[in-house]
């Protein structure tokens, strides 16, 4: 008997808002996509400036039209739309929150008030949530503030499930500030364990990767999806609907240099290391010529990413630095302003990540099977260097350091001297990571569950 459609309850309709950074975006309009295939009707919500680069450097229409219901729309950040946004804009914008006395988790209180189910979708990594709803925990025991350089290096006993590797060094950057009282950790913290209030926590992540870290987390926010890697995630899904072909939508906010593609499968199997270091931060002058000899004296061929404006030198010769180091460096090396990062994870030529360890890159490193060098800078990516180093052991650590005898010794280990052993742990790992995304794997059931309970919560 034919079902009357009249009494099916409409599909759940999901208002998706991203923090207007890069890394948040990806993962959240990944995470629109796979429930817009759900057959949800989905709102994203973005600010005006990053919707505008949206639609400059993507066919954002061409791609979204074909789910019926998905519509964008914008608000302001704050900011006038010729602003820069470079540099460290986005801390100006959470000391600006913190002396507004922004209440952190304002998401929540909307919610509660307009009587909303509110499911809170965390992009960093796990293992960093579970270290800032700790820092309380830390604090109370005596084992912040640091106590000097001298002692980075002491272990924490007060951050459950991660007594054995987490140092002082490898806590998020924020709690390197003496005076934790005044700092920006406070907002943190504040937005973490405000997390526990929502209906239920999104993890980009598989619990074949963080499962002890998820184990904890659960002690406080009971319900806990982990349905990554999302990237990963929904071109399985893409796929079994389109075709092996397809591929997800590409949702850049910067214009893609897809020559280096060109050059990478000129390179050897393996032999080249991709550097990059994300979307928000920036290198001195001093940095980056330091990597770049490390590179170089490691005679290993490398495909640079520096964004424009991301060089800060004195009078404004930071960006001269990287036409010289160019043209010097034009038989072992290829730069560019932004690459097609995944894709470029993917080329057979790459043998190693070079990586400031956001979680993206980490994420799109694991599922791609590459070893990675950690240089982390701030927020979460201390602690994913630790973890990727000494829990999966399937990359090097060089948090704190910037010489170039350590790159290049470094960039051997990787790609030479260990890299037997390097492929094959990272190998496995991509291997389970990958499983967890498939069919009856963790994460793509984690997701049938989450709909469900999207439906089931928006009756
Ligand atoms: N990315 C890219 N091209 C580049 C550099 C980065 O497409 O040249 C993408 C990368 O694939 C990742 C995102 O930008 O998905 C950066 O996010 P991540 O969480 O790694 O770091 P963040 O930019 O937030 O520090």
């Amino acid at each position: 008997m034919e079902k009357d459609r009249s009494l099916q309850p409409p599909p759940p309709h999901v208002l998706v808002f991203p923090f207007p950074l890069q890394g948040h975006i990806n993962s959240m309009i990944k995470l629109a996509e796979l429930l817009a295939l759900a057959g949800f009707k989905l709102t994203f919500l973005n600010s005006h400036y990053n919707h505008e680069r949206l639609v400059k450097f993507n066919n954002i229409a061409a791609h979204f039209e074909r789910y019926q219901g998905f519509e964008f729309k914008t608000i302001t950040d704050g900011l006038p739309l010729d602003h820069p946004r470079s540099g460290n804009w986005f801390l100006d914008m959470y000391e600006e929150a913190l002396e507004m006395k922004m209440k952190p988790g304002f998401a929540i209180d909307v919610a509660k008030e307009l009587e909303i189910p509110i499911i809170y979708f965390r992009t960093s990594s796990p293992c960093s949530f579970w270290v800032y709803y700790s820092i309380p925990d830390i604090i109370q025991a005596g084992e912040l503030p640091i106590k000097g350089s001298e002692d980075m290096n002491r272990l924490l006993t007060t951050v459950p499930g991660m007594e054995t590797y987490l140092r002082c060094r490898d806590l998020p950057s924020f709690c390197r500030e003496t005076d934790i009282e005044d700092s920006i950790i406070k907002l943190y913290v504040k937005q973490t364990q405000k997390s526990s209030q929502a209906d239920a926590l999104i993890l980009n992540t598989a619990e074949e990767l963080d499962g002890p870290i998820l184990s904890q987390i659960r002690t406080k926010c009971p319900r806990v999806y982990a349905i990554g890697p999302l990237h990963a995630q929904l071109n399985t899904r893409l796929k079994a609907k389109h075709g092996e072909s397809y591929d997800h939508f590409s949702n850049t906010l910067w214009e893609v240099d897809k020559s280096c593609i060109f050059w990478l499968d000129k390179q050897p199997n393996r032999s080249v290391i991709y550097v990059s270091f994300g979307s928000i931060t920036s290198t001195s002058r001093e940095q980056l010529v330091e990597l770049w000899y490390g590179l170089l004296n490691s005679k290993t061929k490398f495909l640079l990413v520096v964004r424009p404006n991301s060089v800060i030198g004195k009078d404004g010769e930071g960006e001269d630095v990287v036409v010289e180091l160019m043209e010097k460096s034009k038989d072992q090396g290829y730069i560019v302003n932004w690459a097609p990062q995944e894709a470029v994870l993917n080329r057979p030529a790459v043998g190693g990540f070079f990586t400031h360890n956001g979680w993206n890159s980490t994420l799109e490193s694991i599922v791609a099977g590459v070893p990675m060098i950690c240089w982390p800078y701030f927020a979460d990516q201390q602690v994913n260097s630790r973890v990727v180093s000494e829990v999966w052991k399937i990359g090097l650590d060089m948090k704190d350091i910037c010489d170039k005898k350590i790159v290049e010794k470094m960039v051997k280990d990787v790609m030479v001297d260990q890299k037997e052993e390097f492929v094959q742990s990272a190998a496995e790992m991509a291997k389970v990571t990958n499983q967890s995304v498939n069919v009856g794997g963790s994460s793509y059931s984690n997701l049938d569950h989450l709909i469900e309970d999207i439906r089931i919560m928006s009756l």
